[in-house]
């Protein structure tokens, strides 16, 4: 305290104040303790259903996350499914025209087989004609000859005749390599047909592997996909489930709500029936403050600003009950206290703005002068910390700084 300002009152002189001060009595602790044990039972129950309620919607909002995120690696799979499938339909369509072309090789061997078979039988012919006429010829060589010749009647006769099996002789020879060379081309050619089979039978090997490799991938894709599925149907259960959790806790926590309520309401109208006796012996609201900032009235300034470093503790300047303590977008954090009426009637309240954080006190909290009920801050429309100090005086507005100590 700055000051050791004394009390002082509007209508009331200061004999009957001091008459007053001495007869009256701070009204007395009306709330048994058990009261408060049921307020903060009642309190907690709420804050364990407010928990328990958080924990299963954070478990919905977990849920839907694995929901989105297994639907997402799900559409994944199935756009490289679908960019595999595509790949087999184009894998398919050319090893169907290499098996064509395969056929057709097939097609031209057989017929280049069968030319060669062609070639093989007319060799064949010519050689057993060759080798007859050459029999011939040797059985003239053996013996025979000697007949041949003698029935030659001339030279010219005997030398044409000779000459004659010479021709046939080399005709059938010549006849001989000149088919001969055919068949050796027509193999050759058979031969260069059956290279460029094996080698698209290679090629249709090779696009065989790749599709069976795609197939195989394409397995896999649809067995991820599948497995996506069931993630995303057990999360949908899981979330369900939740759901129904979820709505059994919030009856429960309306239920809580509720009984705190009804508590409440029930100590305010105690409060608000019962002749709550103001001593008027007020204390102070800070132990401690470093100036007055702003004072009641000034540019109709509603309270008297008391300028104090954060977190200095704020007081209860008398007995009384909370009947406000809340956040505003202008008082910031605060709290209001009804401290009932004097001896002549007449009603008091105090209010104090810009806590630093929501205040340590509840309302329908009964408190006793000096409990701590906040700490000074800046909180709502205020430029630096202090305490925003208000009194009524019978609903009206009233310089505190008059009846509060200083
Ligand atoms: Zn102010």
């Amino acid at each position: 305290m700055k000051h050791a300002t004394s009390i002082r009152l509007r209508r009331i002189g200061s004999l009957l104040l001091a008459l007053l001060l001495t007869l009256s009595v701070s009204f007395a602790k009306a709330t048994p303790a058990r009261a408060d044990d049921r307020q903060q039972e009642l309190q907690q129950a709420k804050e364990e259903a407010q928990n328990k309620l958080n924990e299963i919607n954070a478990g919905i909002k977990a849920a839907q996350a694995n929901q989105a995120a297994a639907a997402e690696l799900k559409q994944q799979y199935a756009q490289q499914e679908a960019v595999i499938k595509s790949q087999i339909t184009i894998l398919y369509e050319q090893i169907t025209a290499i098996k064509e072309q395969i056929s057709n090789k097939e097609t031209e061997i057989q017929e280049k087989q069968q030319q060669i078979e062609q070639k093989q039988a007319e060799y064949d012919e010519r050689f057993a004609g060759f080798q007859e006429r050459m029999r011939a010829m040797q059985r003239l060589d053996n013996g025979g000859a000697v007949a041949l010749l003698s029935q030659a009647t001339s030279l010219y006769q005997l030398l044409t005749f000779s000459s004659t099996l010479e021709q046939i002789s080399t005709k059938d020879t010549q006849m001989c390599e000149e088919l001969e060379n055919q068949r050796i081309e027509l193999n050759q050619q058979k031969e260069a047909l059956e290279t460029a089979k094996a080698e698209l039978e290679e090629a249709q090997n090779e696009l065989e592997n790749q599709n069976s490799q795609l197939e195989s991938k394409r397995g896999e894709l649809v067995a991820s996909m599948q497995a996506q599925n069931e993630k995303i149907s057990a999360a949908e259960a899981e979330e369900a489930a939740l759901e129904v959790e979820a709505a059994e806790a919030r009856k429960q926590l309306d239920a809580a709500a509720a009984a705190l309520d009804a508590y409440l309401n029930e100590q305010v109208r105690k409060y608000g029936d019962a002749a709550i006796k103001c001593s008027l012996n007020f204390g102070p609201a800070l132990s401690t403050y470093k100036y007055i900032s702003c004072v009641f009235g000034a540019g109709g300034h509603r309270g008297t600003d008391f300028a104090a470093p954060a977190n200095t503790p704020i007081y209860a300047v008398a007995d009384g009950i909370v009947t406000t303590a809340a956040n505003h977008w202008s008082y910031g954090n605060y709290v209001q206290i009804y401290h009932g009426k004097d001896d002549d009637g007449n009603t008091y309240s105090t209010l104090y703005a810009h806590m630093i954080q929501w205040p340590s006190v509840s309302s329908g909290q009964p408190v006793t002068k000096g409990t701590i009920i906040g700490y000074v801050g800046s909180t709502g429309n205020s430029t630096g910390n202090h305490l925003h100090l208000e009194m009524k005086i019978n609903g009206v507005l009233t310089n505190a700084a008059n009846y509060i100590p200083h």
